[in-house]
């Protein structure tokens, strides 16, 4: 191992410089031993337990037009869909039942006041037929401070919105003109104002983007204070404007992935307390990519809620793994390939990060 990395392992603070090297490592022993340290941290500060959320894809309808996005409004190959409310709430009952600590309720983005009214009553019918047991984390976009007041008051306590990159030049390349940086930012802002725990996270491998750029996301985690993070590799899809983005995908995506694994371990040494999310599109790459995920730092998987029927029409990238598999499957591989690890399930429980906790006691 070169030196210079072997003493910024033993840092306790990271600077620029410092992640850049982190995440630029490209030997084996070296990442494993990247890995090693993120894992100490993980264990001291938020221990082996991981947390299931369940994921409820609720429809593919998006108004926005994303670049890199699979559902984004101009794939007409997409059928669309949008689950009932009482498809919804067999999927909230499943979690329950399995006890799930909380469920994730996520969408393309839409605006109108039918679908605002529609969250706004799927989020208290989750409390009523969970009895207040379950957690609810909404992602579903962009939206006016209004509505996310009215989804807060109805229930939902989480809210995950990606800044995609906190490079506000690469964010102009990835979205069409009408997106707007200083908006997300804003809306960052608003979630938090409200009082919702905010995830926010980035795209790994984007075309375009430096190291010095990741670094940055993760000095930008830390001043947003967030108490989620939810990162994983771009991974293109055939139907969008980025679909040839990376030309040689089928030798880059292995690389892709360890990327993205240094970019857990590194957001893990930098942010110690916060959750991480070992995501899907991890799996997308590897089939054990979200276990080597947990391994390098993350400590929340999002089970595949979706009745498989609708998640074809969820591709928001290529390769999704899970087609054809119903959730009770999942989580009993899942459970499997996480006490392989030596870690266990925290069920029943909601999981707040430590940071969360840390914070409201000041
Ligand atoms: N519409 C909501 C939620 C659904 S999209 C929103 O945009 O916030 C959820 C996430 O999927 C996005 O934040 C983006 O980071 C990720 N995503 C979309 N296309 C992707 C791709 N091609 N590769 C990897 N992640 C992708
Ligand atoms: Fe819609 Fe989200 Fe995809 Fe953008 S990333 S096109 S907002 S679903």
């Amino acid at each position: 191992m070169r030196p210079d990395i072997e003493r910024i392992l033993a840092k306790d603070e990271l600077g620029r410089d410092d992640l850049v090297a982190l995440l630029d490592i490209s030997d084996p022993d070296e990442e494993s031993a990247l890995f090693r340290r993120a894992y100490e941290v993980k264990r001291k500060h938020v221990g082996m337990k991981v947390y299931f959320r369940g994921l409820i894809e609720l429809s593919n309808l998006c108004v926005k037009n994303c670049f890199y996005c699979g559902i984004r409004r101009d794939n007409r190959a997409v059928k669309r869909y949008t689950l009932t409310e009482e498809e919804v709430l067999d999927a909230v009952r499943f979690a329950h039942a399995a006890r799930y600590g909380s469920v994730v309720i996520q969408s393309g983005e839409r605006q109108d006041e039918e679908f605002v009214s529609f969250i706004e009553r799927l989020v208290k019918r989750v409390k009523e037929v969970s009895h207040n047991e379950l957690g609810i984390t909404l992602s579903l976009g962009e939206q006016s401070e209004s509505t996310y007041r009215r989804w807060f008051d109805a229930g939902a306590h989480r809210y995950l919105l990606r800044i995609e990159t906190s490079n506000a030049t690469l964010y102009k390349t990835l979205h069409p003109v009408d997106h707007d940086y200083e908006a997300r930012l804003e809306a960052l802002r608003t979630l938090y104002r409200i009082g919702y725990q905010v995830g926010t996270g980035v795209m790994i491998g984007l075309p375009g983007q430096t190291t010095e750029d990741l670094a940055d996301d993760i000095a930008f985690f830390k001043k947003m204070d967030v108490a989620m993070i939810g990162m994983g590799p771009f991974i293109p899809h055939h139907e969008t404007p980025l679909a040839g983005s990376i030309p040689d995908w089928k030798e880059q995506k292995e690389l892709q992935l360890r990327r993205a694994l240094r970019m857990i371990a590194a957001v893990r040494i930098h942010l110690k307390d916060v959750n991480i999310a070992s995501t899907t599109a991890l799996q997308a790459i590897d089939h054990v990519g979200r276990e080597m995920g947990l391994l390098a730092g993350a400590n929340i998987i999002m089970p595949n809620l979706t009745d498989t029927e609708y998640r074809t029409g969820y591709q928001l990238y290529d390769d999704k793994p899970c087609m054809d598999e119903n959730a009770t499957m999942c989580t009993a591989c899942l459970e499997r390939r996480i006490t392989s690890i030596g870690e266990t399930v925290g069920y029943g429980e909601w999981g707040d990060s430590p940071h969360f906790i840390n914070a409201k006691k000041h």
